[in-house]
């Protein structure tokens, strides 16, 4: 599904004022407390894929990841916007987890929000993503992560469109696309035995 719906003016003027990323002022209530779907979301999803959690070293990170999927992935970066290579990608398949291989959205939730970063309405399954507030660059956002590496991937803002009504607003460095038919073929190599356990807690 290919939709425009909102123009690049707010995106571009929030890009320039925190650097980077889909960053416009999310739409969380008082407090910082994300509201409506979002608190649902977060509220499906307590503990979500605990026992496949993938953790590793922050050496075998950079072993694995080019050094823009390290700064976006493992240090909370943001690519720039109509950068990445997903942005403007419209084949049918699915967007995995750059870090780990998990599969994280699929093309027909993908959309053209207009803010130069690739947007889904939707994640492939919701306990795919965890998310968690965040207050940084003075704005309240809810951060979106990886479930099972922990990755960052993006943020997630309450301006999509419908059913949603979410904007799953995400880096394409944190992303490996496979196309339709070969959405199982290929997972990122690994850079030796990883360590396993339940009790990580994202950053
Ligand atoms: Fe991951």
């Amino acid at each position: 599904m290919v939709k425009r719906i909102r123009s690049a003016a707010l995106c571009g003027l929030c890009a320039v004022l925190s650097g980077a990323g889909c960053e416009k002022p999310s739409l969380a209530g008082p407090g910082g407390s994300a509201g409506g779907p979002m608190a649902s979301l977060n509220d499906s999803n307590p503990g979500a894929n605990m026992k496949d959690e993938l953790v590793r070293t922050d050496a075998e990170w950079k072993r694995q990841l080019t050094p823009d999927q390290y700064r976006v992935l493992r240090e909370k970066g943001t690519e720039r916007a109509f950068t990445g290579a997903y942005w403007n990608h419209h084949e049918p398949g699915a967007y995995r987890c750059a870090g780990c291989g998990q599969e994280l959205f699929e093309s027909e939730t993908k959309f053209d929000s207009g803010c130069g970063w690739p947007s889904f309405s939707a994640p492939a399954a919701t306990n795919r993503i965890e998310t968690q507030l965040d207050d940084s660059l003075f704005m309240h956002r809810t951060e979106v992560l990886c479930s099972r590496c922990g990755g960052h991937l993006g943020h997630v803002f309450e301006d999509g469109p419908k059913p949603t009504g979410l904007r799953y607003c995400i880096n394409s460095a944190s992303l490996k696309f496979a196309p339709k038919g070969e959405e199982k073929a290929e997972e990122p190599a690994t850079p030796g035995p990883a360590t396993r356990h339940p009790g990580r807690n994202p950053e």
